[in-house]
């Protein structure tokens, strides 16, 4: 005849398991309290810029529209505030999509420094603006072959650049430096703006954390940059890193691998 376990196994058994069920309760509670709460930003985001174009639209109705001058003013800041709608909606498509693990990671060899040139040529106007200064550094002899999703790291490269400028001072200066490395090359971006307070530091990769609301959204910032370059570096087994003194400046910096060293390391498996 089998005997039957003692009752205190029996016992932790039952108690074991009903731990492990606590935990998945509180697991599934968390997610839930997150995405009620990710719902209830976006509405927030989204009604913003939606009620700021209302809002022009309605005052033109209401005679606004008669004065020429108002009129521009108006309809051009309707258009700004359904560009912002726009470029927050793109980068909410983004962020889900890599963080659902939909978007796929394509690395191809490039060259790092074109990509840098490209960014500042594109953003070169949005920085006269403000009378703020590019410089570039880099060493004329060096490679700067990366191995990386170029597209996603251009993506990269805009956000920063185009923060180190939004976060600047009038006139301030944004430094971009590319070192090659024996296995790696790293990026900085350097700007001498508002700088972070170390408590802001932790939390601006976080979706919607902006230190401050009102000039990033005057700026046209969605608040979803940082998350996405974060997430996109993650893709690509690197990360990105900070340091800021507050009133100075801050420093943003990053790695990837050098084209020269996969190419080594790939040539090597495929011999084996
Ligand atoms: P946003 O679209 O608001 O710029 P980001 O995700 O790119 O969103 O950045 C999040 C927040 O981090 C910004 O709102 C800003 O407060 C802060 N921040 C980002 N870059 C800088 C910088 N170079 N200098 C100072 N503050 C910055």
């Amino acid at each position: 005849k089998a005997s039957l376990p003692p009752l205190k196994s029996i016992q932790a058994n039952i108690h074991d398991y009903a731990a492990a069920k606590n935990r998945e309760i509180e697991t599934l509670q968390k997610n839930e309290t997150f995405r009620r709460e990710f719902i209830a930003d976006i509405s927030h985001e989204l009604k913003t810029p939606i009620f700021a174009a209302q809002g022009y639209i309605h005052t033109l109705m209401d005679g606004a529209v008669e004065d020429h001058a108002v009129r521009d003013k108006f309809l051009n800041r309707a258009a700004k505030s359904l560009n912002n709608l726009e470029d927050l909606v793109q980068d909410l498509i983004t962020l889900n999509q890599i963080e659902s693990g939909f978007i796929r990671f394509h690395p191809i060899n490039f060259d790092l420094k074109e990509s840098i040139l490209e960014v500042m040529e594109q953003l070169e106007g949005k920085a006269q603006k403000k009378g703020i200064s590019m410089t570039f550094r880099y060493e004329k002899e060096a490679s700067y072959q990366s191995y990386a999703d170029k597209d996603k790291i251009f993506r990269v490269l805009q956000n920063l650049v185009s923060n180190a400028i939004k976060y600047n001072k009038e006139a301030g200066s944004v430094t971009i430096q590319l070192n090659a490395h024996k296995n790696h090359l790293t990026v900085k971006v350097k700007d001498q703006g508002i700088g972070i307070q170390p408590e802001d530091l932790k939390r601006i990769f976080e979706r919607f954390y902006r230190v401050e609301k009102s000039r990033s959204r005057e700026n046209g910032g969605t608040g979803l940059g940082l998350a996405i370059v974060k997430h996109i570096l993650e893709g690509h087994q690197s990360k990105i890193a900070v340091s800021s003194t507050p009133g100075k400046g801050s420093v943003f910096s990053f790695e990837l691998p050098h084209a020269s060293k996969v190419l080594e390391v790939q040539g090597a498996k495929s011999k084996k």
